[in-house]
């Protein structure tokens, strides 16, 4: 086989665009006026999912600069096959510090069966923090399995596999400022 047949060293193939760079900057920014106002003078604990909200981690704590903002990350594995959960989660990477009467917001890449999302979020409640919400960047109701509050959602979209802005497929990807959907 040649170099150029290795399907590693292939070249990526170009996403479809599904969401501009223009249109998710604009909807962080009105995201952030919106916690910013239901957060006004409390401490914000943002609960990052590693690794697909990281992009959206760092634009929105950038839209909401007027609040008192403390970062930290979980860090989980899902299992399942290559593109869908299957509710058994593991937590890789735990928070830094307790989060006993904070107010956490978690911030999430996209929700789609929910059942990833429904575990953090009880796991979260047990250590008795002052309230748990959820920001999810993406949301895909179609195929949703366990139903869970949303609090901030950016989009919804429909029943496709995207990458982009955070998101990944065999952790490539991830760098896009946009979103998109493969073939
Ligand atoms: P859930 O437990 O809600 O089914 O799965 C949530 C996780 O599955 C997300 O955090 C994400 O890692 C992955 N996931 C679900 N749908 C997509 C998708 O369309 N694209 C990518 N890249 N990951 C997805």
């Amino acid at each position: 086989m040649s170099e150029g047949e290795n399907p590693v060293n292939n070249p990526p193939q170009k996403p479809q665009e599904l969401i501009s760079a223009e249109a998710i900057a604009d909807r962080v920014r009105k995201l952030g006026e919106e916690i910013a106002r239901d957060y006004q003078g409390k401490e914000l604990v943002l609960v990052g999912i590693l690794k697909g909200s990281v992009l959206f981690l760092a634009d929105l704590a950038r839209a909401i600069p007027q609040l008192d903002v403390r970062l930290d990350f979980l860090a989980v594995q899902s299992y399942g096959d290559a593109t869908s959960s299957s509710g058994v989660v593991q937590i890789t990477s735990d928070l830094t510090k307790p989060i006993d009467d904070k107010h956490v917001l978690v911030v999430e890449d996209i929700v789609d069966t929910g059942l990833t999302m429904d575990y953090i979020l009880d796991m979260l409640r047990t250590r008795h923090p002052a309230s748990v919400k959820l920001c999810s960047f993406l949301h895909k109701p179609s195929r949703v399995k366990k139903p869970c509050a949303i609090d901030y959602l950016g989009f919804t979209i429909p029943d496709r596999f995207v990458v982009g802005y955070g998101l990944d497929y065999a952790q490539r990807y991830r760098n896009l400022p946009y979103i998109g959907v493969l073939d």
